[in-house]
């Protein structure tokens, strides 16, 4: 027997789906089978189109079945890069679509994934000074724009919400959270074939010519396209590709908690990240074990001694966990734009993309799903906002990673010294 790929693949079913075979013809074919992927081919199939998607191993290989599960109800860029290239106004509409997300997202664990998990209750906690005075703008930004849910927390106040003396203060999200990722892409992929949509596994996209899309085994001649393979597209498209690079984070899950040691570690149970550019992300699962989250390593090559580093950085948050037994342990790629706006567009009229979403795209790919169909379906408006973004290329692509590592290590070295 193999291993799970994750915990999430050891605690979630899917049915075998077929690999294309032949040559077929439809409205919409999407390429790539995580979040984004199956979001889209829902939201179109939704809509009337005849839609297929062509994933290259199973659904949810990528990082879609291998995150924190962190469900986050914002962008990762900062407020005033949204600002300086769509405006006050702009920045706020892109607020309430992240917000909408959220909603979008309730609904469709109550209505496809209710064995998903989905809890509400979030800390983003602070290591210093600096951080904490970031986390107040943030907070006051929300309030006015009629979000008053979050509120700034310091001192002893932290203990109440977390079994950890790391942290300097947070900002309280109640309405950011937590989910099973997995579990939830599973349902939305039922959701769709319901709906009318194919799913093909195995199948590898080799190649794409206007709108014809070959595989190994056959060829879809579609209306439009939509590429959703993010950080594992690989060089299919190199436009693309250019836009965004893949930075390697990692993942342990512990045994089993004792219900008492659970209780003083999470006395909210709470999601958790630190405000640093390497964070540390976590919570609890269903069955009372932590998943912890760590990267991001910018130079994507997987650590020596992942499990002592791990270790480590858990022993660092939790000393009492400092000789938990790991059960399993894994990294995977996300996708990051150069702003950290996700890129969510088109190179061509009937030829469609949505990436990088900068690691918060447990949320956010729900709604590019959505624009894209909205767009595909005669209204374009909002997927014209996200093409006011501009995205550019990461120099030199990813044969420049040296010189992001450096920009990295010198932000790492300040979260370190904490100023
Ligand atoms: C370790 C880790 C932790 C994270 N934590 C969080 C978190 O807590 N909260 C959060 O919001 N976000 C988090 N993220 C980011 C989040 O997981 C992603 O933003 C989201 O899953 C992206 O979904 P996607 O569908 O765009 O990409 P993916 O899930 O990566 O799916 C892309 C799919 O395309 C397929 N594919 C690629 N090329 C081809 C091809 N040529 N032919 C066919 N198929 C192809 C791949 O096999 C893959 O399955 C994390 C990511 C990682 C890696």
């Amino acid at each position: 027997m193999t291993e799970p790929l994750t915990w999430y693949h050891a605690t979630a079913t899917a049915p075998e789906r077929p690999r294309l075979i032949g040559d077929r013809t439809c409205d919409v074919c999407v390429i790539g089978g995580g979040l984004a992927g199956v979001s889209t081919a829902l939201h179109c199939t939704e809509r009337g189109l005849d839609t297929m998607l062509l994933e290259a191993e199973t659904i949810g290989y990528g990082a879609s079945g291998r995150n924190g599960g962190q469900v986050l109800q914002s962008l990762s860029a900062d407020v005033s890069v949204v600002e300086r290239q769509v405006g006050k106004d702009g920045a706020r509409t892109f607020f309430n679509m992240a917000r909408e997300a959220v909603d979008d997202m309730k609904d469709r664990v109550a209505r496809h994934a209710p064995d998903a998990d989905l809890r509400f209750g979030y800390l983003h906690a602070t290591l210093n000074e600096r951080q904490l005075e970031e986390m107040r703008g943030v907070c006051e930004a929300w309030h006015a724009w009629g979000y008053t849910g979050p509120k700034i927390i310091q001192g002893s106040d932290v203990r109440e919400w977390i079994g950890s003396d790391r942290y300097t203060g947070a900002m309280v999200d109640p309405e950011s959270g937590q989910i099973h990722p997995l579990r939830y892409l599973y349902g939305l992929a039922r959701a769709a074939e319901t709906a009318g949509a194919t799913l093909f596994e195995h199948s590898l996209v080799r190649d794409v010519e206007g709108t014809v899309v070959r595989t190994a085994g056959g060829a879809v001649t579609a209306k439009h396209v939509v590429y959703c393979g993010n950080a594992y597209l690989g060089p299919l498209q190199p436009k693309l590709r250019s836009k965004i690079m893949p930075v390697a984070s990692f993942i342990a899950v512990t045994e089993p908690l004792s219900e008492d040691l659970a209780a003083k570690l999470f006395p909210q149970d709470v999601a958790v990240a630190d405000c640093n550019v390497a964070l540390d992300y976590f919570r609890l699962t269903d069955d009372r074990r932590l998943l912890f989250g760590a990267g991001a390593s910018y130079s994507a090559i997987t650590p020596p001694g992942l499990e002592r580093w791990m270790r480590g950085k858990i022993g660092r948050v939790f000393p009492d966990l400092s000789d938990v037994r790991i059960d399993h342990l894994w990294g995977g790629l996300i996708g990051i734009t150069l702003n950290r706006v996700p890129d969510i567009g088109r190179t061509a009229p009937d030829v469609f993309h949505a990436q990088g979403f900068s690691g918060q795209g447990v949320v956010l790919t729900g709604l590019a799903g959505k624009i894209i169909a909205e767009a595909i379906t005669g209204d374009d408006s909002r997927l014209k906002l996200f093409e006011k973004i501009r995205h550019l290329p990461f120099p030199g692509g990813p044969l420049k990673t040296p010189a992001l590592v450096a920009g990295m290590t010198w932000a790492k070295l300040r979260d370190w010294i904490g100023v």
